[in-house]
């Protein structure tokens, strides 16, 4: 075996690719029929045997070459995945990802562009400026091109996820607002929470969430009573519920209040692309700040996250000078100075996949993937609420439907989803809402059927103790 092992880039990385993609693919391909369905079975000890007595040596001494590296862990990786283009593996808001987007993040990983400055990224920086813009303007409207000259000062940063969207957008409300008071619905994210605990802002003021929703009525109040600077968070796209908050309500209350808005559309923001469901989101252009997540709604592998921020000053905290990356003197020359759009360094092109697939499907393929899960969602609620076993939560506003069998308890639904689990029969997620325990199926996968969703109801079934 070589001892010169091959680099991915230059003229002749191609070719060096060529065989060792022909054993990734023939390891996934393998390692998908092992396994045979959504998880792999036994629960994680035996998952955690089989991995342990198939690595046998994470560094060995003399390396064991290219193929078969990649043929073992390849394969292994695959046979023990919970794999998302598996119909009944919906539990949480984790996309299959797109071929086309994989194909691309392969070429993201070979030419390895860095991010955080113009000699190590220089189409990669010109391109994440104009997908980014073309995305602020998705959000805010405008042309999404040459926004400055058009007076439309929109931006979108590019993020690791919602987590770190969100974490930005406290960030930049700190920095204008200091001492900003944040408050979020009960029904928000986690990641709200830790973003102030990390900031050393004041505990988040919870608002009320009754049926999932924030409740203006309760915000307005909270709004009245507070003094001082003041930042709403409200949510489209609730990650227990898919459900969408009263955003242009939201809105009208933060303008009357002097409150700035963030909205959190890590998972709603998908609706964008659909014509016929884009209305759902009617307010979230009046948002300061909007958290967008396209490895949700926008079938990308992680990371696909973005912080869409509808004026471009309140990017100026993030401003930072490192000499060897964006000297003075550089930046006056001409030199991009990409330290600003991110609190990395470091960073990976994650635009590529993105700009890639968008120009593969365009607007309306987007959107046609978008309004296909949920429809999908829709049927499968209509179904679930005509069987005389199980209960409905609500209809879907996206993609999330939540359900229980009326046979169990709390107790005993965290047993049907465990058991599925350890079988290897189906991945659920599970949500308490309304003081009780509901099953989760997240629907992101465009082409299951709706045979497919009849079988997990069956399945759930069979697996209810009764
Ligand atoms: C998923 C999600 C997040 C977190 O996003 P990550 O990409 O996992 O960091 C934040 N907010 C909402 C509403 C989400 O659904």
């Amino acid at each position: 075996m070589s001892s010169q092992p091959p680099l991915a880039g230059g003229a002749t990385g191609p070719d060096a690719l060529r065989p060792l993609l022909l054993t990734v693919l023939d390891a996934l391909a393998e390692g998908a029929a092992a396994r045979g369905g959504p998880l792999p079975d036994g629960g994680p000890e035996a998952v955690g045997q089989h991995v342990a007595k198939t690595v046998d040596h994470v560094l060995p001494a003399q390396g064991l070459g290219a193929e078969e590296a990649l043929r073992t862990l390849v394969t292994l990786v695959a046979s023990g995945a919970a794999d998302p283009a598996d119909p009944l593996c919906a539990a949480h808001l984790h996309t299959p990802p797109l071929a086309v987007a994989a194909a691309a993040d392969l070429a993201a990983s070979a030419l390895n562009p860095s991010m955080d400055s113009w000699d190590q990224a220089p189409a990669a920086s010109e391109l994440e400026q104009l997908v980014t813009r073309a995305l602020a303007a998705e959000v805010y409207g405008g042309t999404g091109s040459d926004t400055e000259s058009h007076g439309v000062p929109h931006d979108a940063l590019v993020t690791t996820g919602g987590t770190e969207s969100n974490q930005l957008a406290l960030l930049l409300a700190r920095e204008l607002h200091r001492p900003v008071q944040l408050l979020a619905g009960a029904n928000a994210h986690h990641s709200l929470h830790r973003a102030a605990w990390l900031l050393g802002l004041p505990d988040p003021v919870t608002v009320p969430a009754p049926a999932g929703l924030l409740d203006p009525a309760a915000l307005d109040e909270a709004l009245t009573e507070l003094p001082g600077p003041k930042l709403v968070a409200a949510t489209a796209g609730t990650t227990d519920a898919g459900l969408i908050d009263p955003l242009d309500e939201i809105a009208g209350l933060c303008a009357a209040h002097g409150a700035r808005l963030h909205i959190d559309a890590a998972y709603g923001g998908g609706l964008l692309f659909s014509r016929t469901r884009r209305e759902k989101l009617r307010g979230l252009e009046r948002a300061h700040t909007v958290t967008l997540d396209l490895h949700k709604l926008g079938w990308q592998p992680v990371a696909a996250g973005f912080l869409a921020v509808r004026d471009t000053a309140d990017l100026a905290p993030l401003g930072h000078r490192a000499d060897y990356l964006n000297a003075e003197d550089d930046t006056e020359a001409g030199l991009p100075d990409l330290l600003g759009r991110s609190l990395r360094t470091s960073r990976r092109p994650d635009i590529l996949k993105t700009a890639v697939t968008w120009r593969a499907l365009g607007r309306e393929g987007m959107g046609a993937l978008v309004d296909q899960v949920c429809d999908l969602a829709e049927e499968f609620a209509a179904a679930i609420d005509a069987h005389p076993g199980f209960e409905l939560y609500d209809r879907p506003a996206l993609s999330t439907v939540l359900f229980r069998p009326r046979d169990a308890d709390d107790t005993g639904l965290a047993h049907v989803r465990r058991k599925l689990l350890a079988e290897g029969r189906a991945v659920l997620g599970r949500a308490r809402l309304d003081g009780r325990l509901w099953l989760k199926a997240t629907l992101l996968n465009p082409y299951t059927t709706r045979g497919e969703l009849a079988a997990l109801l069956r399945l759930v079934e069979g697996h209810t103790p009764r």
